[in-house]
């Protein structure tokens, strides 16, 4: 398959930018990448791109980490543990770029924009007036200045060329010259922009895969040209189906629900079932199996099954999955997860610990998330184990109080309870 040789060492990668938290997409995308490299004894690299600093969120960095660590998703080399290509901050890589720049302008592919704010804008306006779309290429200078870091830098794009590419997932594809205008490689700020950036560390960390998000489609033929340009061996493009609302009729945004992936951590889900959830969004094995370990994802998961087509995100189905996860879970590794979400008043009381582990398997399958048993304690299901019972002994007594009356009517009751077990 592809250009990549089987002896080859399988390489991917997960690129977040630091702009937030870790939401389904984003970690399906991880998810993907990774299972693909384990599965093929390949590496699996963290990078932060980090180069548009004023969208950056603090802590976002240490967020994704975490999010990734909780449902195992290990990479072997990343920000903090470092690797061969160190550094995996592209705001520390800044060097590495500037020296693929130098190379596209002394080829005379990129050249310095010379123009300033006001005249990029009449240039639009006489576009707009000519009711014609606005292409920076249509006015290139004749003589740039020489590029000094100090304006932005833009790839010299050919007018005529058109390109295609293959894509493991969506097949051939292609896109015409008027697909492409000279696009900006370094802003003016010294930072690069993610069309370039990417693939010098691609190129760098000798990443052989790249999983990502429909949205890049319509920038490939950007990358394209930059793999021409600088002579790159073009990696294979695995692009992931989009995730849908739960009526599939539109892309699953925050507003949807789709929320910080640690929520559920909170919420107590487990992170095998939330890795078994995604893994069948957008991919399943072909049979009706539909739980699996993540061992059982990683050997089972091919390219070839991933879907074009978008895959709904329902979170009726995830709590189906956890509550399967649940059930495969040991008394003790249930007791482990639930027992969080009780309050110390229940797991004070002195029948607790004598208690829990029998009361285990009768509410095992009534739970569906963990913290469901929070609501059975609140709503007091829980207080009939935990309690001890009180006798009302006036109701067993017999007629005149007798301790004969009292035997009589005694082994009546039991007589009867005894009946209702063996009819039930
Ligand atoms: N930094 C990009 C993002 O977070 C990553 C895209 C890619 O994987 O190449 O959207």
């Amino acid at each position: 398959m592809g250009i990549f040789s089987k002896k080859q060492k399988i390489v991917t990668r997960f690129a977040p930018s630091p702009t937030g938290f870790l939401h389904v997409g984003g970690v399906r995308t991880a998810l993907f990448a990774w299972a693909y490299a384990k599965q093929n004894n390949g590496k699996f690299i963290l990078r932060v791109e980090d180069t548009d600093k004023e969208r950056e969120v603090e802590g976002s960095v240490e967020h994704i980490m975490e999010s990734l660590k909780w449902l195992g998703i290990i990479w072997d080399e990343g920000p903090d543990i470092g690797g061969p290509s160190a550094p995996y901050f592209q705001s520390k890589r800044l060097e590495n770029y500037k020296k693929y720049a130098r190379i596209l302008v002394e080829k005379g592919l990129a050249y310095a924009d010379p123009y300033t704010e006001g005249e990029l804008e009449k240039f639009r306006k006489t576009a707009e007036e000519e009711h014609k779309a606005f292409l920076y290429r249509d006015h290139r200078p004749e003589n740039p200045p020489v590029w000094d870091g100090a304006q932005a830098l833009r790839l010299k794009v050919s007018q005529i060329k058109s390109y295609e590419w293959h894509d493991l997932v969506r097949g051939d594809l292609k896109a015409g010259p008027e697909a492409l205008d000279d696009f900006i490689l370094i802003k003016s700020d010294g930072y690069p922009t993610y069309n370039f950036a990417h693939i010098i560390d691609d190129l760098e960390m000798g990443v052989t895969h790249i999983f990502r998000a429909d949205e890049f489609i319509s920038s490939t033929p950007k990358f394209l040209s930059l793999y021409d340009a600088l002579d790159i061996k073009r990696p294979e493009f695995v692009t992931l189906p989009p995730i849908m609302t739960p009526d599939g009729k539109k892309k699953l945004g925050k507003r949807d629900g789709a929320k910080d992936i640690l929520e559920y951590r909170k919420e107590g889900y487990l992170a095998s079932a939330m890795v078994n959830f995604l893994a069948f969004i957008g991919w399943n094995p072909g049979d009706e199996k539909e739980v699996l370990t993540v061992q059982e994802f990683v050997s089972l998961f091919k390219l070839e099954q991933i879907h074009k087509a978008g895959g709904r995100f329902n979170e009726e189905k995830l709590k189906w999955v956890n509550r399967e996860h649940l059930l495969m879970l040991s008394d003790d590794d249930f007791k482990a997860s639930i027992e969080k979400y009780l309050s110390n008043a229940i797991k004070n009381s002195p029948l607790y610990h004598s208690i829990i582990t029998k009361i285990i398997p009768v509410i095992k399958d009534r739970v569906s998330v963990a913290c469901e048993v929070g609501d059975m304690e609140t709503s007091g299901e829980l207080s009939y184990f935990l309690q001890k019972p009180t006798i009302e002994t006036e109701k067993l007594l017999g007629k005149d109080n007798s301790k004969e009356s009292t035997k009589i009517h005694i082994e009546k009751i039991v007589e009867i309870l005894g009946k209702i077990s063996e009819n039930d």
